[in-house]
């Protein structure tokens, strides 16, 4: 397939605005990339996408969601409005979770990935949990993902919240998809893949961190948990073993360079040193940190001190232009200062560390860029700039001017997913109504 007259944004480690230029794209990759006129000329059999003078990118990236979340749009929580953090998971995420059934699970994962493909997100990663529906929930899951065409890195989220039976399940459900995915090789490598899901240090007792860390290869897979999001996951680990959040984990072996920590927000500056030594990855989500009124993350420290830390969307919309115009506003109105998260900064999360994060799970090919030989997850913006744009004011054309709606067309591991805003494999009203009726009863089942 050859994309032609396209504006190009290549991102990569050499950022370019390229006119008038094409793609080239075979099986799942970039082959070549120059001029339409000089593409079209090499490969004049090729099936042409005529870009039409749009802006092609590389897809987004979301370094942490919840696709279990989906549900929860216009649900109303039981009882008096929560007070703080840990009363909107008692109250909110902790009933929704155990009301869902497999079908509520594939259900809301394929209105993500609909709301993924439609806004410009082609990679995502994901933290489940249903403690109900614990067993094949994550194959339910990789067969939406699979049938939506993007890519994704799943893990179930291991707790103690509802007794070993429980525990013993999410730990199997992790090990079993992980061994899915490699040993089976059940589902295809470079879009579907697994990771080591832990709730968070506050749910997790010393004997199941054990047990995870000795059922799980963390070397090779990793784990993704919530760390630090609120001061309750301190005093909860302080009271444990008179431990910090980040030391309980590096002593249980969660940290290292295929791990997530997401969050981060109430950490001290040895946490966060040791999150650099240890070359653990962080993401940021400053719509869900404002939204559950848990602090602003030091962000730009970590960044500073060489923490590798990517930007996510927490189960809120995956459409990642709207975390981005979160993540700029957020800090300057925490810290009342307007130099504080520049546009190069929130770039340098959602463009350059998600590319290398999602690289660490999908290594088959370069992300987060146009260029020959990566992968080929690319979309097109309409966009007609109204001032100059360049390399250098991308992040603020992006933060003042892209709608998330801009997008037109999604295309990721070289198939097209959805042309001029028209869905192609997925079947949106079939997809939506039936995600309305199974809410309606999964807000039934919700227990005051
Ligand atoms: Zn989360």
């Amino acid at each position: 397939m050859l994309i032609t007259n396209a504006r190009l944004i290549t991102w990569g480690a050499t950022n370019q605005i390229l006119e008038n230029h094409a793609l080239y794209i075979e099986g799942d990759r970039i082959t070549d990339l120059g001029p339409s006129s000089e593409l079209r000329s090499k490969y004049p059999q090729a099936a042409e996408l005529d870009a039409w003078g749009q802006y092609v990118a590389p897809g987004n990236i979301c370094a942490h969601t919840h696709f279990y979340g989906a549900f929860a749009r216009g649900m109303a929580a039981p009882g008096d409005p929560p007070k703080d953090f840990p009363e909107i998971l008692e109250r909110l995420w902790w009933r929704l979770d155990k009301a869902l059934t497999l079908d509520d699970v594939r259900y809301s994962a394929l209105v993500c990935l609909i709301d993924a493909i439609k806004h410009g997100t082609t990679t995502l990663i994901d933290h489940h949990a249903s403690l109900n529906a614990i067993e094949g929930s994550l194959d339910v899951i990789a067969r939406s993902v699979e049938e939506s065409g993007l890519r994704a890195c799943l893990c179930y989220e291991v707790t103690d919240r509802n007794g070993p039976e429980r525990t013993r399940a999410g730990i199997e459900e992790n090990l079993r998809f992980i061994k899915s995915t490699t040993i089976h090789k059940q589902w295809p490598q470079s879009t579907i893949t697994a990771t080591f899901g832990l709730h968070a240090s506050l749910t997790l007792s010393d004997a199941t961190l054990e047990a995870c860390r000795d059922a799980h290869d963390a070397q090779n897979y990793g784990f993704h948990i919530h760390a630090a999001e609120h001061e309750a996951d301190q005093y909860d680990s302080l009271k444990k073993g008179g431990s910090r959040v980040i030391d309980r984990l590096h002593k249980f072996g969660v940290l290292g360079p295929r791990s997530i920590v997401a969050h981060a927000v109430h950490i001290d500056p040895r946490e966060a040193e040791l999150l650099r030594e240890t070359g653990t990855w962080v993401t940021h989500q400053p719509r869900s940190n404002m939204n559950n009124a848990v602090g602003a993350a030091d962000v730009e420290g970590l960044l500073r001190m060489g923490v590798k830390v990517g930007l996510g969307a927490d189960g809120f919309s995956n459409a990642m232009w709207d975390e981005w115009k979160a993540a700029y506003l957020y800090h300057k109105a925490a810290r009342r200062d307007p130099r504080r998260m520049s546009g190069a900064t929130v770039a340098e999360m959602a463009v350059t560390n998600n590319a290398a994060l999602a690289g660490v799970f999908f290594p088959q090919a370069p992300m987060g860029a146009l260029a020959p030989g990566a992968f080929a997850d690319i979309i097109f913006v309409d966009y007609h700039p109204t001032t100059p744009m360049t390399v250098d004011n991308l992040p603020w054309h992006i933060l003042f001017g892209f709608e998330n709606s801009m997008v037109t067309t999604t295309i990721c591991a070289g198939k097209v997913l959805m042309k001029d805003r028209r869905l192609l494999f997925l079947d949106e009203a079939e997809i939506t109504a039936r995600s309305r009726e199974l809410a309606k009863k999964m807000w039934a089942r919700v227990v005051v």
